[in-house]
C-alpha cells in the first residue's frame, strides 16, 4: 500500500544546502518568511570539499570550506530557517501552491529557490577515485591555482575551458601537461586559445592520448596516460590533475516544468526569476559565466529577497486587489510621471463620492511591477475593474464621467458576475 504522505506548509522552500541555498535560506528568515532549506547528503554543498577558500572576501588568510558553511549554516538557523536532510524526489512548481516532495513528506510552498548545483563530469578511469578534490583532481583553477606555485600539472581536455585555464595555470605552475585526445595541432578550443597555448612555453602536449589510470600513495603522484594510436602506456609524474571535461547541473528533477538551456542549466533574468512565477534559481546551477562561492552567495540573496517581494505581492494581490467584499477599482500609476500624478486626486474625489461602496486600491508601477503585470496593466496611468474578486475591465480611459459610470454599473448589478 502506498504509504499517506505528511503535508507540511512554507512561504519558502530552498532546494539545495550549498552557499546559494544557504544564502537564500538566510534572506528568508531574516524576511520572517517561514522558511525550509532541503539538502539531499551534506550541508555546504560542493565548498565542503576543499580544505582552503582563499579567495571569499572577509578572510584574507583563507578559511576552511566546511568552517565557512558551518557559519553560514548557523546563520540560517539563526533566522528560523528549518532544514530538512532528505532528497527532493518531485516536484510542481506551476500556479501559487508548489509542492516540493521527499520521500515522506510533501511540502506546500509559495515560493521556490532551485540551488541543487552540479558537479564536475568524472572520468570513470581506475584510481580516480581516490585522489579526487584535496588528494590531486581538481576541477577548478581559480580556486586551486595558487596551490600549484612551480608544480608539475596535468590538464584533461582541449576545449575552451581547458585550453584557457591550462594558460592561467601557466602564471603558477612551472610546467602545465596537457593531455589531448585528438591529432597533434587539434584542440577543441577557439582559435586564439590555441595559438596562445601553443605559444606558451610553459605548456606542453601529448596529443593521442587518454588516462589510462592515476598512482600515488596518499596524493596522486602520477597520470599514467594511454597512446590512443598504439596501445602504450606513457606514465607522467605530476604535482596535481584538472579536469576540464564538462559539469553536469543538478536539474533532471526540474525537467518539463523549468526551462534549461541545452546543457540542462536554467536561465535567469538579473532578479533570479526562472520561467515560472514564484520560481527563482541561484547559484552554480544557473546559466553563468562564474561558479564560485562568491556568485552563489550573491545570487542567493537576489534569489532569497526576490521570493519574500513576490510573496509579499502575491498577497496584497489575492487580499487586497482581488477583495470580493465590494467593487474594486485599481489605479495602476507611475510616481513618476506627470498624467499619473495629476489624476491621483481625482480617483480619491471618486472614492469619496461612492461613500465606501467602492474599494480603491492603488498600484505604484515603480514599487509593484510585478502586480502591475500580474493586473496585466503594464501601462501607466491604467484603470482595473474588479468584481467579486474578478478583474471585469479594463481602461486607459482617465474620462471622470465614464469611470464614474463604471463604478455606478458595478456597485449596482449591471456588470454580470464574471464566470468561476
Ligand atoms: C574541490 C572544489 C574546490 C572549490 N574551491 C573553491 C574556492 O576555493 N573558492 C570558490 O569560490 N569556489 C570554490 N569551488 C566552487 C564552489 O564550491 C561552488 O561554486 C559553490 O559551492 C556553488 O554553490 P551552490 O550553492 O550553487 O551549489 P553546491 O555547492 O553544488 O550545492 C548544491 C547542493 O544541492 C544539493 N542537492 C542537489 N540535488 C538535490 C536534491 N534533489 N535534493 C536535495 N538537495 C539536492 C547538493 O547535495 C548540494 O549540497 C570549489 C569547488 C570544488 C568542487
Amino acid at each position: 500500500m502506498p504509504i499517506e504522505k505528511d503535508h507540511q506548509y512554507y512561504d519558502l522552500v530552498v532546494i539545495g544546502g550549498g552557499p546559494g541555498g544557504l544564502t537564500a535560506a538566510i534572506y528568508g528568515g531574516r524576511a520572517r518568511l517561514k522558511t525550509l532549506l532541503i539538502e539531499k547528503s551534506l550541508i555546504g554543498g560542493l565548498a565542503t570539499y576543499t580544505n582552503e577558500i582563499a579567495n571569499f572576501p572577509g578572510f584574507p588568510d583563507g578559511i576552511g570550506g566546511l568552517e565557512l558553511m558551518r557559519q553560514f549554516e548557523h546563520q540560517a538557523k539563526h533566522f528560523g530557517v528549518d532544514f530538512k536532510i532528505s532528497p527532493v524526489k518531485s516536484v510542481n512548481l506551476e500556479g501559487t501552491d508548489k509542492t516540493v516532495e521527499t520521500f515522506r513528506t510533501v511540502y506546500h510552498a509559495k515560493a521556490v529557490v532551485i540551488a541543487t548545483g552540479g558537479k564536475p563530469r568524472l572520468l570513470g578511469a581506475p584510481g580516480e577515485e581516490h585522489f579526487l578534490y584535496d588528494k590531486g583532481i581538481s576541477f577548478c583553477a581559480t580556486c586551486d591555482a595558487a596551490s600549484c606555485k612551480d608544480k608539475v600539472v596535468m590538464v584533461i581536455g582541449s576545449g575552451d575551458a581547458a585550453v584557457e585555464e591550462g594558460l592561467f595555470l601557466t602564471k603558477f605552475a612551472s610546467k602545465v601537461i596537457m593531455s589531448v585526445i585528438h591529432e597533434e595541432g587539434h584542440m577543441d578550443a577557439n582559435a586564439v586559445a590555441q595559438q596562445d597555448a601553443m605559444r606558451e612555453p610553459k605548456m606542453e602536449f601529448r596529443w593521442n592520448t587518454v588516462v589510462d589510470h592515476f598512482e600515488g600513495d596518499e596524493r596522486l603522484s602520477c597520470v599514467v596516460l594511454k597512446d590512443t594510436r598504439t596501445g602504450d602506456l606513457i606514465p607522467v609524474d605530476v604535482d596535481r590533475c584538472f579536469y576540464f571535461i564538462g559539469y553536469l547541473p543538478a536539474t533532471e528533477l526540474f525537467r518539463g516544468q523549468v526551462t534549461l538551456d541545452e546543457r540542462g542549466y536554467i536561465p535567469t533574468n538579473t532578479r533570479m526569476q526562472t520561467n515560472l512565477e514564484g520560481v527563482f534559481a541561484a547559484g552554480d546551477v544557473r546559466q553563468t559565466c562564474l561558479r564560485q562561492v562568491a556568485t552563489a552567495v550573491g545570487d542567493g540573496a537576489i534569489a532569497g529577497f526576490e521570493a519574500e517581494r513576490y510573496i509579499a505581492e502575491l498577497e496584497v494581490y489575492e487580499k487586497q486587489l482581488m477583495q470580493a467584499e465590494k467593487p474594486g477599482l485599481i489605479y495602476v500609476y507611475s510616481p513618476i510621471d506627470q498624467r499619473s500624478r495629476d489624476f491621483l486626486p481625482t480617483v480619491r474625489e471618486l472614492e469619496r463620492d461612492f461613500d465606501g461602496k467602492i474599494k480603491v486600491s492603488l498600484v505604484d508601477t515603480y514599487k509593484g511591477e510585478c502586480l502591475a503585470a500580474r493586473l496585466g496593466a503594464v501601462e501607466s496611468p491604467s484603470l482595473v475593474y474588479t468584481k467579486e474578486g474578478k478583474v471585469v475591465g479594463k481602461s486607459r480611459d482617465l474620462a471622470r464621467d465614464r469611470i464614474a459610470e463604471m463604478l455606478a454599473d458595478l456597485v449596482e448589478g449591471r456588470v454580470p458576475t464574471p464566470a468561476e
